[in-house]
């Protein structure tokens, strides 16, 4: 079997390429009628097909660039003329008489334009029948009873009875496609004897893609007799467009030799299908059959065309109405967790915080959340590991944003071992980071499917063996459907995406708040510390005067005051000398937030040696011993900076301490760094007067000092806060372990 294709090359078709079959252009008609392609403006006759002959009397040979006003008299060709301005012709067929042509007849007549070719069809008419039935009131009466119908299903079956009430096909199907692109026969209705196709199943193949695409296009599809002589175009090429003529829209155009073999073999004459057509997606099929060969007048045809429209308005009615309550709950959950979200600072947190949580957004037996470096399992799920493997196989194999799968062990090997509570998976990523993702997951559901026929041999070979056949067993064969989920619906995947869009947008629009509050910060400690140096450094100049003039006010006129005078300028000095070491503290602590770091790689064994040195008065006043059980190690860092750190740690891990034997510890652990820190926690140990944890934040304010101004040789209680100062610049953290009476430990980290 071959037919030209869209190149005018030949195209030899069987089961292994009839999916790219060019079934809009099979290059001649059907039988039961003749075909004219003519030019729109000036009715020149371009096409015909080659039964013209038998049917109007004129070989197509004859007719080919003449007028069409040699086969129509004026009046038909005035009643094409009205139609062409009455209606839209393009991509929409309008009948427009009936009548005899060249003599013979009667016909029914329509016309449409598709890709600037007019294009008129002439049907035979088998016998004027002056008592037809009224299509539309029968129509009418059938919308009445579907109207009564409750559920979706009891729909389809009132569908299937009407409409072969009005056909009088003998087979009546309701046919529903699945997500796969097979199908199933959910309802029908038969005339006595009639074998039964309820329940069955069939493969995607039967009803190739191309064709599922045609049937949105163009609804109806009739075919009175499969075995019927093919009558081919001529010229195969139209002379206008130079390509075989396009009859999506043509009720003429000819079969694909594949499906009237199908038909055959199912022992099936005449067949009608129309199209249900929900929400720009072929949701199914109203299949028509019959066991004789039919034709289907044009009256009935609109009538049956009329109330598949119908049945496809009030499928999607029964879809709506069925899916509204589960709608209504996702939008609620939706709106929950956007709102708990936006009340939590972690994914987690607001996913799973509030009265309604993830696990509550699909219907689902399990649920992870992968965000916040956690992995957090709700319900029935895989192993915490089996959820991060899978997650980065999404990430590296799947980088959608959304996938779904009702069968993860097909796609995903590990999914075998995971089939019990995971073979489907709905699953969104959160964020551009790696790895954030929510998973939904359903178990294996075993079913058995009753195919109507092997589904995995669709096609025979011919005795010849040169080209393979539709199958000709149609005999109910029965598969173990194993390693499947119940399938996720188009309300829930497109409910997930959505979902995954108010989470990213609400991760971002967070981003961007703490973005913008760092900057603020970083603004306000930069005015900070200009602040602090302004004060500290004009306070300066005051200070020296009130101190110099008071020491010359005792030197001098201190004879002339008594010893209270005395005492009390005595005071006025020393208070003038504390407030310069205070001044002097936070001229140091602002210089340290306005000066740039010199980071360079530094042996912290140098560094603490120096830091040692520095100290090393008032380590020799104290007896402290300094213990370093291990070299420090190599890191980057601003070196004179890191010095002032173990310095300020050491001085006072040797001030507070009031044991008779007084030692310091200096060390390196390599574990509890955070990701973006050099991989070192250093510490500095005492077992001195401890720290209570009351304490623990306190002590980092500056000027905040636990003791009496002489107690423990004094000081300006800058000092944590410079070190704390000099670690965050870096990029690190200190923080503190203590046991008052015990001992204090300092950490610190660096930035990487
Ligand atoms: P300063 O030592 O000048 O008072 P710091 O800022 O260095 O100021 O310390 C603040 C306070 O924290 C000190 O007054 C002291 O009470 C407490 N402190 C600091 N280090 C230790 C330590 N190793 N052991 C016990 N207490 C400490």
């Amino acid at each position: 079997m071959s037919v030209i294709d869209e190149s005018g090359r030949e195209f030899k078709v069987d089961l292994t390429n009839c999916d790219r079959e060019p079934i809009h252009i099979p290059g001649h008609v059907q039988g039961h009628g003749a075909l004219l392609a003519v030019h729109p403006d000036y009715f020149t006759i371009l096409q015909a097909s080659q039964n013209v002959a038998t049917y109007f009397g004129t070989p197509a040979e004859t007719l080919l660039g003449k007028e069409l006003s040699i086969l129509l008299d004026p009046t038909q060709m005035g009643a094409l003329r009205d139609a062409r301005q009455s209606q839209p012709l393009a991509q929409n067929p309008v009948y427009v008489f009936q009548g005899e042509i060249g003599g013979q007849g009667p016909f029914d007549v329509s016309a449409h334009t598709y890709q600037g070719i007019l294009i008129i069809e002439a049907e035979a008419v088998d016998q004027i029948d002056p008592a037809a039935p009224d299509f539309q009131a029968l129509v009418t009466e059938s919308l009445v009873r579907l109207q009564s119908t409750k559920t979706l299903e009891d729909f389809c079956q009132a569908a299937a009875v009407e409409f072969r009430k009005i056909s009088g096909f003998d087979r009546v199907m309701i046919y529903r496609f699945l997500q796969d692109a097979s199908g199933t026969v959910v309802a029908e209705d038969l005339a006595p004897g009639i074998e039964s196709f309820l329940g069955l199943h069939y493969p995607a193949s039967d009803i190739p893609k191309q064709a599922r695409a045609l049937f949105v296009q163009n609804a109806s599809r009739i075919i009175p007799d499969p075995s019927y002589e093919p009558s081919p175009i001529v010229p195969t090429l139209n002379p206008l467009t130079d390509r075989p003529l396009d009859m999506s829209y043509a009720s003429l155009r000819g079969v694909s030799p594949m499906h009237t073999q199908y038909l055959r073999n199912m022992g099936v004459c005449a067949s009608m299908s129309q199209a249900i057509v929900v929400d720009g997606q072929l949701w199914g099929l109203i299949a028509s059959h019959h066991y004789e060969n039919r034709r289907v007048p044009y009256g009935l045809r609109r009538g049956c065309e009329f109330l598949a429209k119908l049945v496809a308005l009030m499928v999607r009615g029964k879809v709506d109405e069925e899916q509204s309550s589960y709608r209504q709950q996702i939008e609620e959950t939706h709106d929950a967790l956007v709102e708990s979200m936006s009340r939590h600072r972690s994914i987690v947190e607001g996913l799973t915080g509030g009265e309604r949580r993830i696990e509550h957004f699909v219907d689902c037996t399990g649920c992870a959340i992968l965000a916040d470096g956690e992995c957090h399992l709700i319900g029935q799920t895989p192993t915490p590991t089996q959820v991060r493997v899978l997650a980065e196989w999404l990430r590296r194999e799947r980088g959608d944003e959304l996938y779904v799968t009702d069968s993860l062990s097909r796609e995903y090997p590990e999914g075998e071992r995971m089939k019990d509570v995971a073979s489907g998976v709905l699953s969104i990523r959160l964020t551009k980071v790696p790895g954030e993702f929510v998973l939904w997951f359903r178990p294996e559901v075993v079913k058995t499917v009753n195919w109507a026929g092997n589904p995995t041999k669709p096609v025979e070979p011919t005795p010849s063996g040169d080209r393979l056949n539709p199958r000709k067993s149609f005999e109910l064969w029965q598969e173990e459907v194993r390693d499947r989920s119940n399938p996720w619906k188009r309300l829930e995947i497109e409910s997930a995406r959505r979902l995954r869009i108010a989470i990213t947008e609400m991760v971002i629009r967070r981003a961007e708040e703490v973005s913008r509050a760092n900057v603020r910060l970083e603004r306000s400690n930069v005015e900070l510390d200009s602040f602090a140096y302004i004060a500290s450094h004009d306070l300066k100049e005051p200070l020296r005067g009130i101190h110099n003039y008071s020491t010359f006010l005792l030197e001098d006129y201190g004879e002339a005051l008594d010893e209270t005078g005395r005492e009390r300028l005595r005071t006025l000095v020393r208070l003038a000398e504390r407030m310069e070491t205070l001044t002097d503290s936070l001229l140091h602590f602002s210089r340290l937030g306005r000066q740039e770091l010199d980071l360079q790689k530094h042996d912290l064994n140098d560094v603490l040696q120096e830091a040692i040195e520095a100290t090393s008065a008032r380590l020799e006043e104290t007896g402290t011993e300094v213990r370093i059980p291990w070299p420090l190690p190599t890191v980057t860092c601003d070196g004179v900076q890191l010095v002032e750190v173990f310095q300020n740690l050491i001085a006072n891990a040797a001030k507070y301490n009031d044991k008779p034997h007084k030692w310091i510890e200096v060390g390196v652990r390599s574990e509890g760094a955070l990701p973006g820190e050099q991989p070192h926690v250093l510490y500095v140990r005492d077992n001195g007067i401890g720290i209570p944890r009351k304490h623990f934040e306190s002590i980092f304010r500056i000027f905040k000092r636990l003791h009496g101004r002489t107690e423990f040789g004094g000081g300006t209680g800058a000092g944590l806060t410079i070190t704390e100062k000099v670690v965050q610049r870096h990029g690190g953290r200190l923080w503190l372990e203590s046991e008052p009476g015990q001992g204090t430990t300092f950490f610190f980290t660096l930035g990487a």
